[in-house]
């Protein structure tokens, strides 16, 4: 066991580069560390940096259009703020006050956090909406907490959202395309709406970025007006007056964070998830006080370590001599609330709280009593490739930015300790200083859809926070165009665009909707699996069962088919979650997406669709299908050595997309991935969902649905012509 002050760190499986430091020999009991919050809940927030600055913030906000307010994670940004301009009366004479939030698992936490404080019903005086669930009820609710994008959609109905007074864009630092998009969108409004107040709160320093984006145009070259002091008498805000200062104000709220050492590997390693399992067993047998927030990329890994982590704490818990007890838990976007609340929750006393944690923690959710990190240094993130037309996740190395986000965690109960498992060479070399905004690597055919169904028609001259890459924007136009959304005049078709606008669904899905006039039924249903993730149970470990009970299901026609069978034997069964566990099905994704299908059979009413049943004949389906995902076509190509290969499993199969490449793009490999019920089969011609990149360069299409070839033409003539 590695104890205090000892001078060899070969303890740890994993050599790390720095000794322990003498803050590791006061093994106090933890909780006499913790603040008086982590005690008991604390109603009010009064410990947290931000209530000093209480007065500063509701002046500013008064005499502001727009406030920008910096401050570390945990500080009480989130929490605090809106309630202060809820006490302040900026939510009177049935105004509300909204505050977004990139994630909806956020939103939602975030919201019963604050209903709490304020000893209220969540969705009486505070509400949360997210695509597909909100609780909040009209007329009484005042504040909302709400993801970026469903205030982009509550723009469809009303433009200038004339019923916020306030507005709080939270997390901005993270510039995901969402938040980017609304900041855009904001800054119209507000030349619309000068009593509108707009607070962006970023937990990094964006300020410069943000404050030169919120200038009134008529004076960029003026100067924001920072405040680190105290500003004159706070005055009671004369409720949706006009600012007195057009400039933007900037707020940075000075947080009490202690320090964090780092240390990094002395090796390189390979298995991230396997260094991140053992450094969490050392720091546990080093049996020093403190929580352990582990940082990965993904909810299957998360759920992995948690099972590697069990099977631990087993043994140690045999082992006497230890004092806390391990207590690993997940954290990741899907969670189910109730476990959302356990791993938020203070460990039970006695015990050690182990979080593995996707980088919703990073920023998002403050875990209290957190000592030590555990950064893998990477993040799963979108990239996209215009030339391509491939919007892809990728794992890739972590920014510099986010590093010290991510470690800043340690530092929020006593001085803490940050163990990056990578060498400190590879760090320096290999992680970018800021992590580039979602704006300029993502697919943007959504987004330019929203923006003209905002009436926003000359998209090229849309004030950007920063600007997308022209060829992206081209893409976009032009996969809109193709789906029938865009007119030649790029203008919304009345039959497609319309409508398609209307649906909250990603434009591919939506358009299988509007195809589905003789298979409206499955369509919604298809829709609706396809919009919650995981519907199978991350198992590691029992591949191979889970494999067998995927087969049970397994429909020729391909993934989309599948899941409408899945669907159709949960319904027979009564939704048993039993029934579910046993073929490692997630019964709560099944409950979310009949939840789903019932809100888009709302929809379809509205349009006008009709919702009849094809029947059982999945060539409708398949064809419906088609006329959403036609961009994304793959014919197969040729087999491909396979240096793994055996009798069973000869080669690869290499597919490659139908559509027209440019020049130089042809050798782009697509391969079916093995998640997908054709993996082992080679359809001739398929349509996919979306794509996975692996290291190698191979693009895995999932999501994948077998067709005939002679659709993508009957579909897409303009763009698969005859051939
Ligand atoms: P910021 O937005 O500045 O990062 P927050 O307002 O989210 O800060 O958090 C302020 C405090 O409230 C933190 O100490 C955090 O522990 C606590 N808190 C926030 N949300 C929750 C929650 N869902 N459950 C328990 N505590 C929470
Ligand atoms: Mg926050």
């Amino acid at each position: 066991m590695l104890r205090p002050g000892s001078k060899d760190g070969t303890a740890f499986g994993f050599r790390f580069d720095q000794k322990r430091s003498e803050l590791s020999e006061r093994a106090d009991d933890v909780n006499s560390l913790l603040p008086p919050s982590r005690q008991a809940p604390s109603r009010s927030g009064d410990t947290l940096p931000v209530a000093s600055y209480r007065h500063q913030i509701l002046y500013l906000v008064e005499h502001h259009p727009t406030l920008i307010l910096l401050g570390e994670t945990g500080s009480g940004k989130t929490t605090q703020v809106p309630q202060y301009l809820l006490e302040a009366g900026w939510a009177a004479r049935g105004y509300m006050i909204a505050c977004t939030q990139p994630r909806r698992a956020a939103a939602a936490s975030v919201a019963a956090r604050v209903a709490e404080e304020l000893g209220s019903t969540l969705g009486n005086d505070v509400g949360y909406s997210v695509r597909f669930d909100s609780c909040e009820t009209k007329g009484a609710t005042r504040l909302k907490y709400l993801t970026d994008g469903v205030l982009i959609r509550e723009m469809m109905e009303d433009p200038l959202l004339t019923k916020y007074s306030v507005i709080m864009v939270d997390e901005a630092h993270e510039r995901s395309l969402a938040t980017d998009m609304l900041l855009g969108l904001l800054k119209k409004v507000q030349g619309r709406r000068p009593d509108l107040r707009l607070v962006i709160s970023s937990a990094t320093l964006q300020a410069e970025v943000l404050s030169s984006f919120f200038m009134p145009n008529a004076q960029k070259n003026g100067q924001a007006n920072i405040h680190k002091g105290s500003v004159g008498p706070h005055v009671q805000p004369g409720c949706l007056g006009l600012p007195s200062n057009q400039n933007p104000a900037i707020l940075s709220i000075e947080g009490r964070t202690y320090p964090v050492e780092i240390h990094y590997l002395t090796e390189p390693t390979s298995d991230y998830l396997q260094a991140a399992v053992t450094t969490v067993v050392d720091i546990h047998k080093a049996d020093l006080p403190g929580d352990v927030l582990v940082f990965l990329t993904g909810q299957e890994e998360c759920v992995g370590a948690v099972k590697l982590l069990d099977i631990e704490a087993e043994k140690l818990s045999r082992s006497s001599g230890y004092g806390l007890k391990m207590l690993p838990l997940p954290l990741y976007a899907g969670l189910p609330v109730q476990e959302q609340r356990m791993a938020l929750a203070p460990a039970p006393r006695g015990h050690r709280k182990v979080t593995l944690s996707t980088n919703i923690a990073e920023t998002s959710l403050t875990l209290e009593g957190v000592v030590y990190v555990v950064d893998c240094c990477f993040v799963k993130q979108r990239c996209y490739n215009p030339l391509l037309g491939l919007e892809s996740l990728l794992i890739a190395p972590t920014s510099k930015a986010s590093a010290t986000q991510r470690a800043g965690r340690a530092g929020r109960v006593r001085p803490g300790m940050c163990f990056r498992l990578t060498t400190r060479e590879a760090f320096e070399r290999e992680q970018p200083v800021v992590t580039v905004p979602e704006m300029q690597r993502s697919d943007l055919t959504a987004m330019v859809l929203q923006l003209k169904a905002l009436g926003i028609d000359n998209i090229m001259r849309f004030e950007w926070l920063a600007p997308p890459p022209a060829e992206t924007m081209v893409r976009a136009l032009e996969n809109l165009h193709a789906l029938g959304v865009l007119d030649d005049d790029a203008k919304l078709t009345k039959q497609v665009g319309l409508p398609l606008a209307e649906l909250p669904l990603e434009p591919q899905l939506g358009r299988i909707l509007l195809a589905s006039s003789s298979c409206g039924e499955e369509a919604v249903t298809v829709a609706a699996l396809k919009c919650v993730p995981h519907l199978w149970t991350a198992s590691r470990g029992a591949h191979k069962a889970q494999d067998e009970a995927r087969f049970k299901f397994a429909a020729a026609e391909g993934d989309l088919i599948t899941s409408l069978n899945v669907w159709r034997a949960w319904l027979e069964r009564g939704k048993d979650p039993k029934w579910c566990y046993r073929h490692f099905l997630n019964h709560s994704s099944l409950l979310k997406a009949s939840e789903i299908q019932q809100q888009l059979v709302g929809y379809m009413k509205r349009i006008g669709l009709p919702l009849t049943s094809c029947s059982g004949d999945m060539d409708v389906v398949r064809k419906a299908i088609v006329q959403g995902m036609f961009v994304n076509a793959a014919c197969f190509d040729r087999v491909d050595y396979n240096p793994l290969s055996s009798d069973s499993d000869p080669g690869i199969n290499v597919y490659r997309l139908v559509r027209p490449l440019p020049l130089g793009h042809h050798g782009v490999r697509l391969r079916i991935h093995n998640s997908s019920v054709l993996f082992r089969s080679r359809p001739p011609c398929v349509v996919f969902a979306s794509v996975q990149q692996t290291d190698d360069g191979w693009f895995e299409m999932q999501g994948v649905t077998a067709v005939l070839p002679e659709w993508l033409t009957e579909v897409a003539p303009h763009m698969y012509g005859r051939k």
